[in-house]
């Protein structure tokens, strides 16, 4: 089989061969060094852009965005317009490239549109490459509102990156450094996702509308036996990941490595790295063409962070280091990490970003999904840590110490079999149970949830980073003996940051109460989470590296919140909407057919108390469910009468959701009581073993 990789995007080598020499060079300036665009170019490429697009069989161009929603956006406008003289003609400005219109106010803003006009714009972002799908070719792009302030996800994380780029050089340039010329945050997403059968997910409201089950009884079947992860691909899951492959590759995502993850039902897919930029929009490209090949493939693709109780749910890996244009990538530990003080000093600036900012970056992965899934036991708790592994930790220890630390060989692996090949041993194990992992030449942070946008991760990463470093900066300015100084920054960092370390197992409880002591915040649901977004220290760093202004943080905070309430209250309505229209109807019916039975049986002359204790225990349970139906359409309706969004939040952390949760039992509790064909959807091992 032939890999058409990259055949659907406009890339360099598209248009090196359809811009002129001089064009193209500028435009690879924009892009590898990230140099101010030159806005006379904006013609050139329009129209070389059109060109291609209309020979791939595209008529429309979309400004392809990423408001606050999670997923991209886009208007779709045809290439199509009339002359002075009436003839219709296909037409694409560098105007037209550069910058769109769409309505903001139609937008999650965080309150930005009530102090400004409505109107917004999309900005093309040459730093990704436009591609084409289904007839339209996309071009990434930046939203922002009439004023400047970022309405999305991509504008930060822009911000972010040229902070980091800029701090970054000058630090290098203080090692000595001369060739690099800019700097980029490299980013690998590893994307955890469940497929379930189309049918019965079509059957299921809470699916349908919510992405997640609301019910559902415990099956006899979950994760319990290991025999998921990495277990053999059955045929129909394995021709829905060659389908996306096939179209990730001509999309230009180098999606690489697949397999079945812990749950029943739940797989994965990682791509090679990337750019920090790229890597985000193709995170979000993959996660739309993920739910279009499923569906063609009978199948739905669920990518909420919980969609079953008593199984995993989903996250999502954010890989992440720092590379120069020329190769290098600074968090690369090599053979000798204790003689390796470019690697220490930004190993340290990683450590002290990571306690100094561990409230933003919990942040970053707050989300309503991602409150049912932190903190049990399947994925990290709710308190940061770094996971460096016992041997790295100890040459910081040495040098902090000041005694020499040791330098190592490569060990080799005793299988016991001379046939098989001799392996070398890691200088640390993985710790699967770390939020923020050390993996030898990048740190993965496996916090995030799997349905959210990556950016926001990587901003406060590459924010922190450029805090710290601007500090060593100065620490390193006209010092004669530059590994004498990293040294005691790294004596700096073990006494101050070293608490962030914890190399154990981050799931037991003995962690939770050691974390508490060290003073490490826990973080436990999504709405305290959000409140640190606007915390004074958090305010600074942002404005201090031009990333958000203070209106910025408090608009994010704001569409957060917003956010969370809708969420919830979807959720909650779905609830409603399934309990008394679908459960308590069939509970009703199936009381009636074992009452029936009952009696019955009293007209031979049997009496059986046994199958009258039953009716006793369906009938205690739907009165249960239909008071609890009146219970939480009361509870939605206070909920709707608090004003402020903080409050309305509160509330429904506090008291809603665990409302639901205590409904959900009873209803679970009657799915066990009825015959499985009065159920009115399918259950747990219908949605996790049919496919
Ligand atoms: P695992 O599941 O063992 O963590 P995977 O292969 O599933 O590993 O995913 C690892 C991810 O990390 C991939 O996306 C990979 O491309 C990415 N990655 C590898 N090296 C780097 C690096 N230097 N910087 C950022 N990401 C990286
Ligand atoms: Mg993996």
């Amino acid at each position: 089989m032939t890999v058409n990789f990259a055949c659907q995007v406009f890339d360099d080598a598209a248009m090196k061969q359809r811009l002129s020499p001089s064009v193209f060079e500028s435009l690879q300036n924009t892009q590898k060094l990230g140099n101010p665009l030159d806005p006379s170019l904006a013609e050139a490429v329009a129209s070389a852009m059109k060109d291609w697009a209309i020979e791939m069989g595209a008529t429309h161009y979309t400004h392809w965005f990423q408001p606050m929603t999670n997923i991209t956006a886009g208007k779709h406008e045809a290439f199509l317009n009339r002359t002075s003289s009436g003839e219709v003609i296909m037409e694409f400005s560098g105007k037209a490239l550069i910058r769109g219109e769409p309505d903001a106010s139609s937008f999650p803003t965080g309150g930005l549109r009530a102090t400004f006009e409505a109107r917004g714009y999309t900005a093309w972002d040459p730093t990704s490459p436009a591609f084409f799908s289904d007839g339209t070719i996309y071009i990434p792009t930046a939203f922002c509102s009439y004023n400047g302030e970022a309405l999305d996800a991509k504008t930060p994380l822009l911000r972010s990156i040229q902070a980091l780029s800029e701090q970054t050089l000058r630090i290098l340039r203080l090692l000595g450094n001369t060739t690099s010329k800019s700097v980029v945050s490299m980013v690998g997403l590893e994307q955890e996702y469940f497929l379930v059968d189309r049918e019965k997910y079509e059957q299921r409201l809470d699916l349908k509308i919510c992405g997640r089950t609301l019910f559902g009884s415990k099956p006899p079947k979950g994760q319990e036996l290991d025999d998921h992860y990495c277990g053999r691909i059955r045929l129909r899951v394995a021709d829905f990941m060659r389908d996306l492959d096939e179209r990730l590759w001509a999309l230009g995502v180098l999606s690489k490595v697949k397999h079945n993850e812990v749950a029943p039902a739940q797989h994965e897919l990682a791509p090679v790295f990337s750019s920090a930029n790229i890597a985000c929009d193709h995170n979000q490209l993959t996660m739309e063409v993920m739910r279009q090949v499923a569906k063609e493939h009978g199948l739905a693709c669920l990518l909420h962070e919980k969609p079953f109780e008593y199984v995993n749910g989903s996250g999502k890996h954010d890989n992440w280091s720092i590379n120069t244009d020329d190769g290098l990538n600074l968090l690369k530990a090599g053979k000798n990490p204790a003689e390796n003080h470019q690697f220490l000093l930004f190993l340290c600036a990683v450590i002290t970003a990571v306690d100094r900012y561990a409230d933003l970056l919990r942040a970053s992965a707050a989300c309503r999904g991602n409150d049912d899934r932190l903190g049990m036991h399947e994925a990290p708790p709710a308190i940061i840590s770094i996971n460096l592994g016992n041997h790295l930790y100890s040459i910081l220890k040495n040098i902090a110490s000041g005694r020499r630390a040791v330098t190592d060989k490569a060990h080799y692996l005793a299988i016991g079999v001379d046939a098989l090949p001799s392996l070398t041993q890691d200088d640390s194990d993985r710790n699967r149970t770390s939020p923020f992992a050390f993996t030898g030449n990048r740190f993965e942070f496996r916090m995030l949830g799997s349905s959210q946008s990556p950016a926001f991760s990587n901003v406060v990463l590459n924010a922190a980073v450029t805090e710290v470093l601007g500090e060593f900066e100065e620490m390193l300015t006209g010092v004669e003996d530059i590994p004498d100084t990293i040294r005691s920054i790294v004596a700096k960092t073990v006494a101050e940051h070293g608490r962030v370390i914890f190399n154990g197992n981050n799931y037991s409880d003995e962690w939770r109460e050691e974390a508490r002591k060290r003073g490490l915040p826990e973080i436990n649901n999504t709405v305290d989470a959000i409140d640190v977004l606007i915390s004074p220290k958090n305010i600074e760093l942002f404005a201090k590296t031009n990333i958000f202004t203070e209106d910025e943080c408090y608009s994010r905070r704001e569409i957060l919140l917003e956010n969370y309430a809708k969420v919830v209250f979807i959720e909650a309505n779905t609830m409603y909407e399934m309990l008394t229209r679908q459960i308590i109807p069939a509970v009703t019916k199936y009381i009636g057919t074992v009452a029936h039975s009952y009696n019955e049986l009293a007209r031979v002359g049997i009496e059986n108390a046994e199958l009258k204790s039953m009716i006793a225990e369906l009938s205690e349970c739907e009165s249960k469910l239909i008071s609890g139906g009146r219970e939480l359409d009361k509870l939605i309706a206070e909920g709707h009468t608090i004003e402020n969004s903080r409050e309305v939040c509160r509330f429904l952390t506090d008291t809603l959701n665990p409302y639901m949760r205590s409904l959900r039992a009873y209803a679970d509790r009657a799915e066990t009581l009825l015959d499985s064909a009065s159920w009115p959807f399918p259950n747990y091992t219908d949605l996790l073993f049919r496919v």
